[in-house]
């Protein structure tokens, strides 16, 4: 194993979300750091603060008055950065996508990496995704060190 392995391994298995929690696919989104999936084990330690994560996982409606926040926050994160969006109030606005309050999609705000269907998505989908991320990250971490 060489240096470079071991810095992939070491940041593939150490990816900090943000949680961002907005409304009901939060209660999803806690499950998967709770007991019957323990996400801490793979590294996957959730942040309360944007200046020590890479990941945020948008979970619920985004309204417009919180889309500015939701950037701030976003330009807060170190890099390199990796958004999910999780179910589809934060995907397209869900139900609420015909409301005036309701933004239809944080892509509109931020630049979205992965989607997560469902209203909500199950904590299996989230914790699905958080591992294909981390495959994501790893090759991220290959071409960066890669010489050609
Ligand atoms: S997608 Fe469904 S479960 Fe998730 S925030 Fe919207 S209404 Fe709630």
């Amino acid at each position: 194993m060489t240096i470079h392995d071991l810095v992939e391994w070491g940041i593939s298995y150490s990816p900090w979300p943000l949680t961002f929690g907005l409304a009901c696919c939060a209660v999803e989104m806690m499950h998967g750091y709770t007991a019957r999936y323990d996400l801490d084990r793979y590294g996957i330690v959730p942040r309360p603060t944007p200046r020590q994560a890479e990941i945020i996982i948008v979970s619920g409606t985004v309204t417009n008055k919180m889309a500015p926040i939701l950037r701030n926050i976003y330009q807060q994160m170190v890099n390199p950065k990796w958004v999910i969006s999780m179910g589809s109030c934060a995907n397209g606005g869900g139900y609420y996508h015909f409301s005036y309050a309701t933004l239809r999609g944080c892509e509109r705000a931020i630049p979205v990496d992965f989607w997560i269907p469902g209203c909500p998505p199950s904590a299996e989908a989230m914790v699905f995704c958080l591992h294909t991320l981390q495959k994501k990250i790893r090759w991220h971490e290959i071409q960066k060190y890669s010489v050609r």
